[in-house]
């Protein structure tokens, strides 16, 4: 009888390229991480294992805890620290990071398909600048279930691995415990680490960054020569970010700090901070109590992505002529358009496209945020029937009018009411990550119980499902949580 050998690699199976850092010294500086004594593992990512090709059961060795945390590398990683800058609040804040995160290698997969593995919060860089190297639970935590639950959403994101905490104090608003979290992702290039040479008028290292990141990651400007190359590449990165602004608008997702070094340059999600996920319907929610001016405010947030883009034009001057950084600029509205009424349409559950579809979004829109009705609660009722949406946009003249329309406009759905209502359940999620959510799996861990963070990653990794043991996950917050605030602290 043939045994089937057991699928994937160990630890020590894994086989690592270092093309970021092989670009030299002037991208990254050599850092070992400096990890957390004693730490354990709290949380892990199957999902996210399966992209690197880890075999089942390495997380549960002491040298995958060890690796986690930051105490351990495995061989073959040739560990550094990337170097970026990047605009804050609209203003050129020069270098920033990598502060406290370290790119540990990049796993070689049989599909060739590259992932790398960062470790954030061991210890300082070379460009730590006053910061102190480290992260926490509470951002830990928070950062490991939004990179897991936006993937689950269909939303392009970087991947959590794991995390690991620690007893090791860390000082910020007040005193917390130290924490890390490995990463992946198949780049990290920020629209920064283009910025960063740029400013510096290191020309040359802004083409070779281009010319790194395209022939890796963008096929179609990898066929072509000249400026060609680097118009397609632009190009692309100006619709994927477009997209993905579309994408979070359609889940409420606010990311809190849009700023370019947080602006992924393969259009993923990226650097969960004080990001928030609407609740009670506010087209300018602000998920950052930091951000007073609301300038990431959710309803500011695809025209910032845009400006994200223009930045980026600027910072890649030196390879391509204004006439097409315009040209390609002008391609973000209508690639994020065509996002947006894609995800909207299919969270209406509306099927063949009719003139008078148009204005269906933006009127609930209106009655959402008169009423402060719950986004996705609103959503999920919507894709179970007309009824439950009733009850939580109102039994009134107004909210009948629309339903009405609604009702009429779906009834004509060639594809029958069972089977639109299974493909709105599958674009209107049941569970996105509520703050009030978070919170709680965070002060579990801080009190050493890691079973509810692992619970509610088990619950967000199929939020289209009901689990309806976790049906409270679903809901606003109780009143002891009501009062939460994020701030930029992490
Ligand atoms: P953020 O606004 O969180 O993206 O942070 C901006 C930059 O500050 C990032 O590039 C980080 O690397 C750096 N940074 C944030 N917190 C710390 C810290 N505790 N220690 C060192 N650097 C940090
Ligand atoms: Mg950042």
């Amino acid at each position: 009888m043939a045994i089937a050998p057991p699928r994937g690699r160990t630890l020590e199976e894994l086989t690592f390229d270092n093309s970021f850092a092989a670009l030299g010294e002037a991208f990254v500086e050599l850092r070992t991480p400096e990890g957390i004594p004693g730490a354990r593992l709290v949380a892990f990512s199957r999902a996210a294992a399966e992209l690197i090709e880890l075999r089942a059961g390495e997380e549960q060795r002491s040298e995958f805890a060890a690796l986690t945390a930051g105490n351990a590398l495995v061989h073959g990683m040739n560990p550094v620290a990337a170097r970026y800058g990047g605009h804050q609040f609209g203003v050129w804040a020069g270098q920033l990071g990598d502060g406290r995160a370290i790119l540990l290698g990049e796993v070689r997969t049989s599909s060739g398909a590259p992932w790398e593995l960062q470790i954030k919060g061991a210890g300082r860089t070379a460009f730590s600048r006053f910061g102190d190297g480290r992260a926490v639970i509470r951002s830990t935590v928070r950062e490991f279930l939004a990179s897991e639950a936006m993937d689950a959403l269909g939303i392009p994101t970087t991947r959590a691995l794991a995390m690991a905490a620690g007893d090791e104090p860390v000082i910020r608003e007040t005193v917390e415990r130290a924490a890390t979290v490995i990463r992946i992702a198949p780049s990290f290039v920020r629209f920064g680490s283009f910025e960063i040479f740029h400013y510096a008028e290191r020309h040359d290292d802004v083409r070779r960054l281009a010319d790194y990141v395209v022939e890796r990651f963008f096929p179609v400007a990898a066929a072509a020569e000249g400026i060609e190359r680097y118009a397609r590449f632009f190009r692309e990165v100006v619709e994927r970010t477009a997209s993905l602004m579309a994408a979070w608008q359609s889940v409420g997702f606010a990311h809190g700090v849009m700023n370019t070094d947080n602006f992924s340059i393969l259009g993923l999600t990226l650097d969960y901070g004080p990001y928030g996920f609407v609740e009670a319907y506010e087209p300018g929610f602000i998920c950052n109590h930091t951000d007073e001016a609301g300038r990431y405010a959710l309803d500011r947030q695809p025209t910032v992505g845009w400006w994200n883009c223009y930045a980026l034009a600027e910072a890649l001057s030196a390879v391509l002529p204004e006439a097409e950084r315009r040209a390609a600029l002008v391609a973000y509205e209508p690639a994020y358009w065509a996002a947006y009424v894609a995800r909207m349409r299919a969270k209406l559950g509306l099927f063949d496209e009719r003139d008078e579809d148009g204005a269906l979004v933006p009127d609930v829109l209106d009655l959402l945020a008169a009423r402060r009705v719950d986004w996705t609660n609103f959503w999920r009722a919507l894709a179970t029937d007309i009824a439950p949406a009733r009850t939580l946009l109102g039994d009134d003249e107004t909210a009948n009018t629309w339903l009405m329309r609604y009702a009429e406009r779906v009834a004509e759905d060639p594809r029958g009411k069972a089977a639109r209502q299974a493909a709105m359940r599958a674009a209107n999620p049941k569970y996105v990550l509520r703050n009030w959510v978070a919170q709680r799996a965070i002060e579990a861990v801080e009190a050493g119980d890691d079973s509810v963070v692992q619970s509610v990653y088990a619950v967000l990794r199929a939020p289209f499902d009901e689990h309806p043991e976790h049906a409270a996950w679903a809901q606003p917050a109780p009143p002891e949580y009501a009062q939460l605030s994020v701030s930029c602290s992490s």
